[in-house]
């Protein structure tokens, strides 16, 4: 008997991990035991399945609203047809992520960390992912060879004392692959700190097992970040998760990603940032969506999401409100005057934390409302060039 939306919750199975993703839904056929799927939805599931695979666990199939495809669990997880218009760029890797990587899957940006991408495995494939270039695909999954190189290049370099394991999701490892990872790392003297990015919490929270917790106190100190977007995603479930690591005293915050007609309001946004910390979750970042291509209807105008930090301040706890950033190849970058210097025509002018300027292409949407205007940035006639996201903007003038 097919699994569905009504009967799947009383399978004695339903709270196992290991079932949930192996019970992924992934062809039209399953989507519609949880779903009403629209014909466009179809359409996009077919014409997108080359580009992107797509996949979602039962448990946040059960968050989807089965008749209103704007909904916000369902936008961010089932393909749309969107995806395949024309966009700005092509871009796959706006923050050069390749070119940081001295051995496979190990980013080496900042001096002191690195971001290694230990598997390419996701238990759902987010529709907007800033690694849409690899998750799923074969080509980025690790052998314990290619892990050990990456390994053996953190312990050769002792200025790095912040290792983020990420992917792709590193909870889908099971405990003795973790455990292999993990005592490697803390065998190395300089490491500090070994943190997660992990979206388990959201899209999978019976993956965090006492089993799970238990190896990780062993290995403190650990930090988990995991990526909430909505409130609708703030489950009793999910709060159980989060109340198991934080007993085994993982600290624990959260990235969200700023997403067009899914959390792009003061209200939503604070409404999530206030659940999170009844969770004792800290709202930690709020990320500017990059620049990738298929992903342009899910982005805002970067005066949208300062407005809404506007609205934030002062209404809430400040420990519910996150930074409000954009991810560059000169590192992060906090989206507030501080740093934004003004819009040139379809860019946003900004200067990294050590004085580059960037330029991200950051068109308007038609018919956008926001409370925040950038000036408008002096930009002389001159033959230099601004960095940007995208080849279809170059060249820029440099800015005064
Ligand atoms: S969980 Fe993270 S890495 Fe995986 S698809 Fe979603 S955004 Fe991408």
């Amino acid at each position: 008997m097919p699994l569905d939306r009504h009967t799947a919750p009383n399978h004695p199975k339903w709270t196992d991990w290991r079932w949930q993703m192996q019970n992924r839904i992934h062809t039209a056929e399953a989507l519609h035991r949880w779903i009403n799927p629209t014909p466009e939805e179809l359409e996009a599931i077919e014409k997108t399945k080359e580009v992107f695979r797509w996949n979602i666990t039962p448990y946040y199939a059960r968050l989807m609203d089965p008749d209103d495809p704007s909904g916000p669990v369902r936008r961010q997880v089932v393909p749309h047809l969107d995806e395949l218009a024309p966009d700005i760029v092509g871009v796959v890797d706006p923050l050069e992520e390749v070119a940081h990587s001295p051995v496979k899957n190990l980013i080496h940006n900042y001096e002191d960390r690195v971001a290694f991408c230990v598997t390419a495995e996701c238990a759902i494939y987010c529709r907007y992912c800033l690694r849409k270039r690899m998750v799923g695909d074969a080509a980025f999954f690790m052998r314990k060879g290619e892990l050990q190189e990456a390994i053996d290049y953190i312990a050769a370099h002792d200025e790095i004392r912040d290792v983020l394991l990420t992917g792709g999701d590193p909870l889908t490892f099971n405990e003795s692959n973790l455990e292999w990872l993990l005592s490697r790392l803390r065998a190395i003297d300089h490491v500090e700190l070994i943190r997660f990015g992990s979206r388990m919490p959201v899209k999978l929270p019976y993956r965090i097992t006492d089993a799970l917790c238990n190896l990780l106190a062993r290995y403190h100190p650990i930090w988990v970040n995991t990526h909430f977007n909505h409130p609708k995603e703030l489950t009793d479930d999910a709060a159980a998760a989060i109340a198991k690591l934080k007993s085994a005293g993982v600290p624990v915050g959260n990235q969200t990603v700023l997403l067009r007609g899914i959390n792009d309001d003061a209200a939503t946004m604070k409404a999530l940032c206030e659940g999170l910390v009844r969770m004792r979750v800290r709202p930690y970042y709020l990320y500017q969506a990059q620049v990738i291509g298929g992903t342009a209807h899910f982005r805002t105008s970067i005066e949208k999401g300062m407005g809404i930090m506007r609205a934030l301040r002062g209404r809430t706890s400040g420990f519910a409100i996150p930074t409000y950033v954009l991810d560059t190849p000169f590192g992060k970058v906090p989206l507030n005057r501080s740093y934004v210097k003004g819009r040139c025509d379809d860019h946003v002018v900004m200067e990294s934390y050590d004085g580059r300027l960037w330029a991200e292409p950051n068109p308007r949407p038609p018919g956008e409302t926001t409370t925040v205007t950038l000036p408008a940035v002096d930009m002389p006639d001159t033959a230099a060039t601004i960095p940007t996201g995208g080849d279809a903007f170059v060249p820029l003038p440099t800015v005064a």
